[in-house]
């Protein structure tokens, strides 16, 4: 199961969700997403601008991998270009599906769902934020083209 300190991290960010609000104005983006294996749903708020995350926040609700994982990736893409993270998200997956991050990547807390790899069936509760991602950056050419 899942490390100890690791395990600290997560409840943290499960308990007091970073940036857990919603976001308006004339740049931000937001989609609905849910995750029909655990019944996972949160609306994602990006706020874009010069293929730039300026801000990032989230509304939802969910098992505590859910949840502290939208809270890491509002953390961690704010303030960086779309190129980086397409990156991070590529890392991400990896750090998720196959439990390495062979290129040090720089995940911030998220790194800290690294023991989710061993429990497959939560896989879709940790990648669920970035998917929703996918969705809102859908028609961005900086962010898919890598
Ligand atoms: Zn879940």
């Amino acid at each position: 199961m899942l490390d100890n300190l690791y395990r600290q991290v997560i409840i943290d960010h499960y308990k007091q969700r970073r940036n857990f609000k919603e976001l308006k104005g004339e740049y931000v983006r937001k989609v609905h997403y849910k995750n029909p294996s655990c019944g996972d749903v949160m609306t994602l708020f990006i706020e874009l601008e010069h293929n730039q995350v300026k801000k990032a926040a989230f509304l939802g609700e969910g098992c505590s991998i859910s949840m502290a994982s939208a809270s890491m990736m509002t953390e961690l893409i704010e303030n960086k270009s779309l190129k980086e993270i397409s990156s991070l998200r590529k890392a991400f997956e990896q750090l998720i599906r196959n439990g390495v991050n062979p290129n040090g990547v720089d995940l911030g807390d998220s790194l800290s769902l690294q023991g989710v790899h061993q429990l497959k069936a939560r896989h879709n509760c940790a990648l669920m934020t970035w998917q929703a991602l996918d969705k809102i950056l859908k028609d961005v050419k900086e962010y898919n083209t890598l």
